[in-house]
């Protein structure tokens, strides 16, 4: 591992571990009653928000408050050089939303860590080769423009690898969900007993632009 980086093992997207920068944390806080008051609980904790950024902050939660489909959260807290990232979730009805929404806070904590990193694309990447690895499919993240289809696409890797049912109708509810789940089915690479009439050249190609 890199000089500066410490490890960390994600729980949505099952036993992944990641290297991420030393003065970064993830604190998982669970299932929680509210997610904006837990919100405002995490600012008065905090207690160091400019003026500028509560009132910004004011403007994210009125925007919660108001979306039926809000059911999760990744709230970051820069202190002292230290960046807390917290991710906590408003519990459903059904296991595989929420093992979901566990695995799309991740995703959007990669992406974070990703802009933080020098090491550009890194955990996004290494996100990308555990999908190859395990779900035998290719993800170009960078060619997907949107983080909340972004987010998706990680949890779906992350309830498939739960066991849950990528097809629950509740998930198709929210609006990046159909465009994740048609990139997810899209991106099956064929079996190995399929590879034979096109050639290694072209399975190389497609596996060179995960592992560059
Ligand atoms: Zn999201």
């Amino acid at each position: 591992m890199k000089p500066g980086k410490k490890l960390i093992t994600l729980r949505g997207i099952k036993d992944l571990q990641i290297p991420i920068p030393k003065n970064v944390n993830l604190h998982y806080d669970g299932f929680v009653e509210d997610i904006s008051e837990h919100s405002l609980r995490l600012i008065a904790d905090y207690n160091n928000l400019t003026p500028e950024k509560m009132k910004q902050e004011e403007r994210i939660i009125e925007r919660f408050k108001s979306d039926p489909f809000v059911c999760g959260r990744l709230h970051t807290f820069s202190i002292n050089k230290k960046i807390n990232n917290h991710i906590f979730l408003k519990k459903s009805k059904y296991f595989d939303e929420d093992t979901l929404n566990l695995a799309h806070e991740e995703t959007h904590f990669l992406d974070y860590v990703l802009n933080l990193s020098c090491h550009q694309l890194e955990p996004m990447e290494i996100l990308a080769q555990d999908i190859l690895d395990r779900n035998n499919r290719l993800t170009r993240f960078s060619e997907i423009e949107d983080e909340e289809v972004r987010a998706d696409i990680g949890g779906i890797h992350g309830l498939s690898l739960h066991k849950g049912n990528i097809y629950h109708p509740e998930l198709f509810r929210s609006l990046s969900y159909p465009l994740a789940f048609k990139i997810w089915k899209k991106s099956k690479i064929p079996k190995r007993e399929n590879y034979v009439g096109i050639g290694v050249g072209k399975i190389n190609d497609w596996l060179g632009r995960v592992r560059q």
